[in-house]
This record gives structure tokens, sequence and C-alpha cells, in this order.
């Protein structure tokens, strides 16, 4: 069985390592086929791509781009694409700006609940990626402002909490667009992590589907058997190709390892079969 993992993050976004250290990592564990999705960024992706040539892995180039969708916030993974599109580098720049204002606004709440000099800290915490809410938790957690990281996000980030920030991201239909003009594939990522009910759930992946989502994500690392049954349902009732993905940001998180088998349900078409610079053809039906 081929070890793939389409969805992982550096330090170029949310991650602890840097893309050479993910993929020797990677490589490490058994990987054969890696794709590195960073929020809303390509930027490391050609020194992955590098890496992965020199460690023999297989390298797709990902995204995991942020959507706004009826008051939402969904993930749309794009596999396969190419970072120099316009119309992808376009979308790119819209969100670090909504990520940007979001940052500023977010400080300025904190510096009120007390955290000093809030936003160079968390730039200088972040760099070289722009600051995030788990950024924003530990200068919380630093000043004794709260007792851990998930305290932070339980007291003062979640929605109806003082520091809460309502970010304004892309739309679904023009995510999906630039990933098609970049000749990629659309993934919608982790589809039962969004806190929805089943009937919400139906309403998301008939939006995705009618939108051009052409995959969805059936392993994810933090999935059980049953989460795994009912993606694979899904995506059988919606003609969708399944993807496989770790969600990887650090090695500090034991419970979600690089190159753990991540087996795709066999009734399903994996979408690793469609995308260039995937496996070599010998390999094809392998999984
Ligand atoms: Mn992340
Ligand atoms: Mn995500
Ligand atoms: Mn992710």
């Amino acid at each position: 069985m081929l070890n793939v993992d389409l969805h992982t993050h550096s330090d170029c976004s949310d991650g602890d390592l840097s893309p050479e250290s993910l993929v020797l990592d990677a490589a490490r564990a058994g990987v054969e086929c890696l794709a590195l999705t960073d929020h809303d960024t390509v930027a490391g992706l050609a020194r992955a791509r590098k890496a992965a040539q020199a460690h023999g892995i297989d390298f797709i180039n990902g995204i995991e781009l942020s959507v706004s969708w009826r008051g939402r916030t969904l993930h749309i993974v794009g596999l396969a694409i190419n970072p120099d599109t316009p119309a992808l580098s376009t979308l790119i720049d819209e969100l670090q700006k909504a990520r940007d204002e979001r940052a500023t606004r977010l400080a300025g709440k904190l510096e009120k609940l007390g955290v000093a000099d809030c936003l160079a800290r968390a730039r200088a915490l972040s760099a070289p990626a722009p600051p995030g809410r788990p950024h924003f938790a530990r200068l919380l957690a630093e000043d004794g402002l709260c007792s851990s990281l998930s305290d932070a996000f339980k007291r003062h980030l979640r929605p109806g909490r003082a520091a809460h920030v309502k970010a304004q991201w892309a739309e679904l239909q023009q995510t999906i667009e630039a990933i098609a003009a970049a000749q990629g594939v659309a993934v919608l990522a982790h589809p039962l992590s969004y806190g929805m009910t089943a009937a919400w759930q139906d309403r998301m992946l008939t939006a995705f589907k009618a939108a051009g989502g052409q995959a969805m994500e059936v392993v994810c690392g933090a999935y059980n058997p049953q989460q795994i049954r009912r993606c694979a349902e899904l995506a059988t009732r919606y003609r969708l190709m399944g993807s496989v993905g770790s969600d990887f940001h650090s090695p500090a998180q034991r419970w979600l390892r690089l190159g753990r088998p991540l087996r795709l349900p066999p009734q399903l078409s994996p979408v690793w079969q469609r995308l260039h610079g995937g496996p070599p053809a010998g390999l094809e039906g392998v999984a």
C-alpha cells in the first residue's frame, strides 16, 4: 500500500517545522507521497519540493484555503496547484490581508485585557508566518491571563468572549474557481470538524459540489473508524473522490504522527491518482 499524506503544515503557516524538516520527518516515517498544504500561502512549496526530490518522495503542491460560507469558516484544500497562477495569487493576497486585519483587531482587544505590546510579540512568535490565534493564546498564557492554551480559547478567544474576532474569508465559489484556474483539484478538508449537524453537512456538500468541488477528505489524522465510515458514505453519496491527510502541524502532537498508514476505504476513488506529479504510473491502483 502506498503511504500517502495530502494534508500537512510547515512554519510557513502555523506548523512548527520548516518545509525541509517536515519533508525529512515524513521521509523517515515512510511517507511516499506528500502534499504541503499551508494555510493561505504557497510560500513553502518550492523548498519542500526540492527536499522531497532529495529524499525520493513524490511531492504534490498544496494549499489550505479559508472560506466563509453561510456564517461559518470552511477549509478547502487545493492539490496539484500551479502556485504561479494569477487568480490564485490574488486570492492569497486577499486572505493574507484578512489575516493581518484579524491579527491587528485581536491584538487591540488583548491589549485592553492587559497583554502589553501584543501585536509585535505575536509577530515575533509566529515569524516567518503571520500571527494566528494559537500565538495570541500563548501570549495570554505567558501574561498569566489564562492557565493553558485551551483555557485561553475558552476564556477569551472563542465566539461570545471579549477577544473573539470574526474573520471574513473568501467565497466558496471564488475559491474553487481559483483552484481550478491553477489546474488543481479542490478537496473539502476535515468535513466532520465544523460542528455541523447531518443536515448542515448535506447543505455544505451540496454547495461544495455545485461550486465544482471534486474530492473530500475521508481519512483525517484525528478521525476514528466510525468517522471515516461516515465520510466514506458522504463521498459516495456526493460522488466525490476521497483524500487522506494527517493535518500534521507539530511533532508535539503525539497523537497525530506522520507516516501512519491512512487507508482510504476501497470503494472510493483516490484523489492522488488524478494528480500530476502524483505516484508514478506503475504505482497507480496499488494503494
Ligand atoms: Mn492549522
Ligand atoms: Mn483545517
Ligand atoms: Mn490543516
